[in-house]
């Protein structure tokens, strides 16, 4: 038998959750259109599976980087892709343009790089104010002379005006109607499409809900919010991390278990070891206590997370067997409920997948 770890990215799911982003997008418009946010390898799902799984309805994509777009243009990828963190050097305009990528224009030195290279090909522009996340964009009072710097470039095709959200994850937050605020009034009669919302902007602020939508995690089928939220009902989860109990055994009360012995068994136990651990992505921190599935019933994580297993206690599931599949996140085990053991965000369980063998269904 191979070690039993693998992951299995579920491509009707994203599609399903795509859906639910294109409906929530046209809640109060009729055009309202969504990029799909595949940057860091679709989050830890396959940017080019994930891509290729959408591309029949997504309006179009988003990545962080021109290799990340590229590798999307060279499977066949025709859509929209947008460069989220715009280039970094004069030197990648002219792929950009050769390959009719859209990129954010972020700062004043991507802006003077752009003026200063006129391009035989026209480019679509996305100009991102900072509208208060303070990290990248323009400041508010430059947007309007950016703009139409930007306008006045004949290879410049269309200007789409962008923000980002700093705290739409926290419903209720007045710092996103700050935000809403302060981009309205700065783009406040200036021609052309806009984009606001990532996932929980789309969710939960019909404000954000503009021509162009970004959702990233919403696709992947977790929820955004910290708290519960009806949103996850209506959502799939697309990766299931799996594995199996490769060693079970009967260890008396007062047995320490694993590195530091950071858990002692209260009672005799029948305790399971799992062929997952950090090194396959799952999270060394999270909490003694945090579910795994057996055969579809919670039993906790005993013990230190190792590098290639870590162990478990099936004193409640007395059928379990040896070889018997395990759960790490999927169905009814959400990846958000996981994150939330070991201190950290969904986001980064996703992109933290390593070693472990990829399949789709
Ligand atoms: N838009 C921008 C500019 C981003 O940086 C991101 C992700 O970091 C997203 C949209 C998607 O965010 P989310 O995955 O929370 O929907």
């Amino acid at each position: 038998m191979s070690r039993p770890a693998k992951a299995v990215i579920n491509l009707n799911a994203l599609q399903h959750n795509y859906q639910l982003a294109k409906a929530l997008a046209n809640r109060e418009r009729t055009n309202g259109k969504v990029l799909a946010v595949v940057k860091a390898d679709a989050y830890g799902h396959g940017a080019v599976a994930c891509a290729r799984a959408l591309s029949g309805q997504a309006d179009g994509f988003a990545v962080a980087c021109i290799e990340e777009a590229l590798e999307l243009r060279s499977t066949g990828i025709q859509q929209t892709i947008l460069l989220l963190e715009g280039f970094f050097e004069t030197s990648e305009l002219n792929e950009i343009s050769r390959h009719k990528l859209d990129i954010v224009v972020q700062n004043s030195e991507q802006l003077a790089m752009l003026e200063q290279n006129p391009q035989p090909e026209s480019v679509r522009v996305w100009l991102k104010m900072d509208s208060g996340m303070h990290r990248a964009g323009l400041l508010p009072q430059e947007f309007r002379a950016a703009w139409m710097r930007l306008d006045a470039l004949p290879w410049v095709s269309n200007i789409v005006m962008m923000t980002h959200l700093a705290c739409a994850d926290e419903p209720d937050n007045g710092y996103t109607q700050h935000q809403l605020e302060v981009f309205e009034q700065h783009t406040l009669g200036l021609p052309g499409e806009r984009s606001i919302a990532n996932s929980a902007g789309l969710v939960d602020y019909p404000r954000a809900r503009a021509e162009w939508n970004r959702p990233g995690l919403l696709l992947y089928g977790a929820s955004p919010f910290e708290a519960a939220h009806s949103i996850e009902q209506q959502l799939q989860p697309v990766m299931a991390l799996y594995s199996a109990i490769i060693g079970i055994k009967n260890i008396p009360a007062g047995s320490p278990v694993g590195y530091g012995s950071t858990w002692t068994s209260q009672r005799p136990t029948r305790q399971g070891v799992v062929a997952i651990g950090y090194a396959d992505g799952y999270p060394r921190h999270v909490q003694n206590g945090t579910p795994v599935l057996v055969n579809g019933k919670r039993v906790p994580v005993i013990g230190r997370v190792s590098m290639d297993m870590l162990t478990i206690d099936l004193t409640d599931v007395p059928q379990a067997r040896l070889g018997d599949s395990v759960v790490l996140w999927g169905k009814d085990l959400p990846a958000a409920e996981i994150a939330r053991y070991a201190s950290t965000i969904p986001y980064q369980l996703f992109c933290n997948l390593n070693r472990v063998p990829v399949e789709y269904a």
